[in-house]
């Protein structure tokens, strides 16, 4: 049976405050109102709406303590890791408890041989690769958050990085799950040699829907004996997208394929002291990796790709400082903006690579129409476009232009072929656009799903699926909440 909830008020967090320090310590409950102000969204922070009650569980049975309190006493609970979530997916949508795995960072148990790492959900993403490096081995997917963002959270968002392209999603990473149900009963999906991969894919990209992920067996990859990089840089957006095209369609796979336009080059120029020649409107970075030579020589051959489609200046990267110093542009890129204004949003979409050139001539002229700057830095190979809108929230309607331009992007995506999002989800953020992709059969069997899991609608409430019941009132609220 679903369960309706009703919002909980900040008037109820003594009383809620009191039952979980009971369940599980006082010394895991946050409350009071900079906790709530802090825990009100994620790092898409246009949306806002603050929970009652923080909790900082220690281990699967205290997440198991407080989720089954929560549900017999009808209070709707949001998992969250680090809050580097880019649509909205953590942000408490009807109030109530978050819970948060900040202090699930444990690796468990690994094995060289069987290539599997155990660890809890709260750990972040590198410290994995960190953990394994001495015996020449990491974790694949590598979103560009993943000096912070968590297992638990890479998991539920099933998130890419710059070596998905050749690597995969987090999907394929995955051999098992021990997670919370939403009514509070432990569960195991797979283990360490895997199984249950139907069932674990409907957990992977779930978003915190179906329950709380507190321990993963992940697979590991082996480091590839060489690696090469280069920048090659352009005189137009549209000349660098072609030269991703046709390096796609090489028979290369490059490990990661990336692109910066002109306005990340201006902001890591000013932040980071680096230089690009004058004129550079867009830039790649290409990456090979494989068996000792095969690489460079790989490399070799998409720096002459670029060459024949324009490339102006290319770099290569002679050993591991210079590779470091070839990739800042690209993994500081989204921070350095905050030197542009005072809010950034990071949009998200997907299309083919081939329709880059014509995306991005509709993604500059639709920030222009709207009023607000874009700037973009995205995983080009797999056509994951990254729009960054910069604006001042504070000026009125802004916030509303750059949802609407939002939208228009995504239209233009769906247009194309694309879909609503390449890797940073649904949650409050694509909610409705949804409504553009499926059919309401199709969007009809999404929604069951939670059903698959007895999730009722109190596990992270009005993600993902438009209109869900109880939400659709809040709405307006949340948007803007940030002025
Ligand atoms: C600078 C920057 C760069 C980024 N680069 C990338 C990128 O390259 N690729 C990419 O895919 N994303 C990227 N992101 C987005 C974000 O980092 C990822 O979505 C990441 O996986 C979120 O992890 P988190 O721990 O911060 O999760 P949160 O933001 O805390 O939560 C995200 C969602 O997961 C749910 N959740 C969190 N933990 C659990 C759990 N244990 N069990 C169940 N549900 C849970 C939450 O309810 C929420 O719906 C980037 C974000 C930033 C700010």
């Amino acid at each position: 049976m679903l369960l309706g909830y009703n919002e909980v008020v900040v008037e109820d967090s003594a009383r809620i405050e009191k039952a979980l320090a009971e369940l599980i310590g006082a010394d895991s409950i946050l409350g009071g109102e900079a906790v709530r102000r802090v825990y009100s969204s994620d790092a898409y922070t246009v949306e806002r709406s603050a929970p009652v009650v923080v909790v900082l569980p220690r281990s699967t049975e205290e997440v198991s303590l407080v989720v089954k309190w929560c549900f017999e006493n009808e209070i709707p609970i949001t998992p969250r890791g680090a809050g580097t979530g880019l649509s909205g997916g953590a942000m408490p949508a009807l109030g109530g408890v978050v819970i948060s795995t900040k202090k699930l960072t444990s690796i468990l148990s690994y094995s060289i041989d069987e290539e599997w790492l155990h660890a809890q959900s709260g750990i972040a993403n590198l410290k994995l690769s960190k953990a394994v490096q001495p015996f020449g081995y990491h974790f694949a997917p590598d979103p560009s958050s993943q000096s912070v963002s968590t297992l638990g959270g890479n998991i539920a968002m099933n998130s890419g990085g710059p070596h998905t392209l050749k690597y995969g999603v987090t999907a394929q990473h995955v051999l098992g799950v021990k997670m919370v149900s939403a009514r509070g009963e432990v569960v195991q999906l797979g283990g360490p040699c895997g199984g249950d991969e139907d069932l674990l894919s409907l957990v992977v990209g779930s978003e915190g829907t179906v329950g709380i992920v507190t321990e993963a067996w992940v697979k590991l990859t082996k480091n590839p004996q060489e690696v090469a990089t280069a920048t090659l840089c352009f005189r137009s957006a549209v000349e660098a997208s072609k030269c991703v095209g046709a390096i796609v369609r090489s028979g290369v796979t490059p490990a990661a394929l990336e692109m910066m336009d002109a306005n990340v080059l201006s902001a890591v120029k000013a932040g980071f002291d680096l230089e690009y020649p004058v004129g550079t409107a867009a830039m790649l970075l290409v990456e090979t990796d494989g068996v000792s030579g095969v690489a460079l020589r790989e490399l070799e051959d998409l720096i002459q790709i670029g060459r024949d489609e324009g490339a102006t200046e290319v770099q290569v990267a002679g050993d591991e400082q210079a590779r470091a110093k070839l990739w800042t542009a690209r993994k500081k890129g989204v921070g350095a903006l905050g030197r542009l204004a005072p809010t950034v949003v990071t949009h998200d979409g997907v299309i083919p690579p081939s329709r880059l050139p014509e995306m991005l001539e509709t993604v500059y002229q639709v920030a222009e129409e709207e009023g607000i700057g874009v700037a973009n830095i995205f995983h080009a190979g797999d056509g994951n476009l990254h729009p960054i809108f910069y604006f001042d929230e504070r000026q009125e309607g802004k916030v509303d232009a750059v949802i609407r331009a939002g939208e228009k992007i995504i239209e233009k995506c769906l247009e194309l072929g694309g879909s609503v999002t390449g890797e940073h989800g649904i949650g409050i953020e694509k909610a409705d656009l949804l409504r553009s992709m499926f059919d309401p059969v199709s969007l009809g069997i999404h929604g069951r799903m939670r059903e698959v899991f007895e999730a009722g609608e109190g596990c992270n409430p009005c993600k993902i699926i438009p209109d869900a019941k109880g939400c659709i009132e809040h709405k307006m609220r949340w948007r803007g909440a940030a002025t």
